[in-house]
């Protein structure tokens, strides 16, 4: 009997060892020897885990392996196909077939791997073989050195006044160069009372109807929005996606029962619609196509994002609007942060089979473990084909900040804060 440690994926007196030391290429890979033959049974049955961005040798060789893998994701290469391949996946490397397993998605990769004990040499590929295979476009993709995405967080606050008021909102100078409008507001400027003092943007939590109302007035009329244009959503932690039109025009702005039904994402490309997305935790996020001068506000919970909310958006945009996601900005507002984000055990579990090791951080001796929600949604846009410089993250956590609702923090009794965006007239 060895006692698996799942904290660190070792196995009680196997020791981790160097993959390699021959000086065949490779990167970031470890090797424990689970069983090395003894009985009847003649082969050596191996765990090898390859870190974030590491790869195994490119190799082929007389002898087979069968391979299951174990822990996160990557792709695998096996002769001239590139498979992506995730926890329990079986792989068969038939004799003499060139293969390699990267960790290029973002995620460790761990696997088991079966060899005979008595096996030939590994052979590297020529110069010449290494070209030919690179002919392949896939393959070539695949051999690239994957580097994980270094998030800048360049989003500002600001405080901004008109008619003796003044509101403080998030917002973005990459984003503001473009005829858009927006921001994420935050407490500071509004007449709510109460757990809802000042600013509360939400309808649906408790509120006097009339403060929630003028709250809104003050924000529309400070950032120069037509109040009785904002559409709001009944936001419900799903992954519907809606295009809004002129006919959506004041939709949820003055009652609840009025909002854009079952939605938690918005897109449109006309010209003063403002819309509105709702949040105390969740991930504020707003999407803008500089080229189709369209755009969307999106909701992002750990539900939404671990169902792929914000890409779902992206392809419908894509689709509507004839975008593509290499133009587009993106602004991820101030939501929970990774300290504050405790989770179960389970969630965590989720997390990590889906999104890597990297995004969840486990603190051993409390025997808890955290989320980072807007690195996971960073990595899973650049995963899908965002480019990370036009990234913008907010780096504030609403539980830490005052200056904020927080949904955790205050218990479930407090205001909300709106993302509010609209699209200008191009020159
Ligand atoms: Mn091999």
């Amino acid at each position: 009997m060895k006692k698996f440690n799942k904290n660190n994926y070792t196995w009680e007196s196997v020791d981790v060892l160097k993959y390699k030391s021959d000086n065949s290429p490779f990167k970031d890979v470890t090797r424990q020897i689970l069983f090395d033959g003894s009985f009847d049974i003649d082969c050596q049955w191996r765990y090898f885990e390859v870190n974030k961005g590491g790869y195994t040798t490119l190799e082929s060789h007389e002898h087979t392996h069968l391979v299951m893998i174990y822990r996160g994701y990557g792709q695998g290469l096996v002769g001239d196909k590139v498979y992506d391949v995730s926890v329990g996946d079986i792989i068969v490397i038939p004799s003499r077939a060139m293969h390699q397993f990267r960790a290029n998605k973002g995620s460790v990769l761990g696997f088991l791997c079966l060899v005979d004990q008595k096996r030939d040499k590994v052979k590297l590929p020529t110069s010449e073989k290494l070209i030919a295979m690179r002919k392949n476009s896939e393959i070539d993709k695949f051999l690239e050195d994957y580097e994980s995405p270094n998030i800048t967080y360049n989003v500002h606050v600001e405080t901004k006044s008109k008619n003796g008021r003044s509101i403080e909102i998030e917002t973005c100078d990459a984003i503001n160069e473009f005829p858009i409008t927006f921001g994420l507001t935050k407490r500071l400027g509004g007449v709510s009372k109460g757990n809802f003092e000042s600013l509360n943007m939400g309808l649906h939590v408790g509120d006097e109807i009339q403060d929630v109302i003028k709250n809104r007035e003050i924000v529309a009329d400070i950032l120069d929005m037509p109040f009785e244009k904002m559409v709001f959503a009944e936001q419900v932690h799903k992954d519907n996606v809606y295009k809004i039109t002129k006919a959506d025009m004041g939709k949820g702005c003055v009652s609840y029962n009025e909002a854009i039904a079952e939605c938690d994402a918005m897109h449109t490309n006309e010209v003063g619609i403002p819309l509105a997305i709702c949040v105390a935790d969740c991930l504020p996020v707003l999407i803008y196509d500089p080229i189709k001068h369209a755009m969307a506000t999106v909701h992002a919970g750990w539900r939404g994002v671990y169902n792929g909310i914000v890409q779902k958006t992206v392809l419908a945009m894509e689709a509507e609007y004839n975008s593509d996601r290499k133009n587009l900005l993106i602004y991820i507002g101030e939501g929970i942060g990774a300290e504050s984000f405790e989770v179960s055990a389970d969630l965590k579990e989720k997390f990590l089979i889906r999104f890597g090791q990297d995004v969840v951080l486990n603190n051993f001796e409390k025997n808890s473990f955290n989320i980072d929600l807007s690195l996971t949604l960073v990595q899973s846009l650049v995963r899908f084909g965002i480019l990370t410089k036009n990234i913008y993250v907010s780096d504030l956590d609403t539980v830490n900040d005052k200056s904020s609702f927080s949904y955790r923090r205050d218990k479930g009794k407090t205001g909300r804060m709106a993302l509010v965006a609209m699209l200008e007239k191009r020159d």
